[in-house]
């Protein structure tokens, strides 16, 4: 896995605070359940910025 926020996505730990919309690859798209949810795109070099933003990044895998 990609060192971005799809480590808080999938583990269902996101709010869509926002805070990682920071990165021209990750738009927000609404989830299932209707809140905004950070989408990561192919190019993504994970330098892991995004997941300093993050509150709930709690820097394990
Ligand atoms: S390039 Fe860096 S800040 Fe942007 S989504 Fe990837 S890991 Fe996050
Ligand atoms: S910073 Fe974290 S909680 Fe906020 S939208 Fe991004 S992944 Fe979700």
């Amino acid at each position: 896995m990609k060192n971005n926020v799809t480590k808080i996505t999938e583990k269902g730990m996101c709010v869509g605070c926002g805070s990682c919309g920071v990165c021209k690859h990750i738009t927000f798209v609404n989830n299932e359940l209707g809140f905004p949810a950070p989408v990561v795109d192919d190019t993504c070099e994970s330098c892991g910025k995004c997941l300093i933003e993050c509150i709930y990044n709690m820097d394990s895998d």
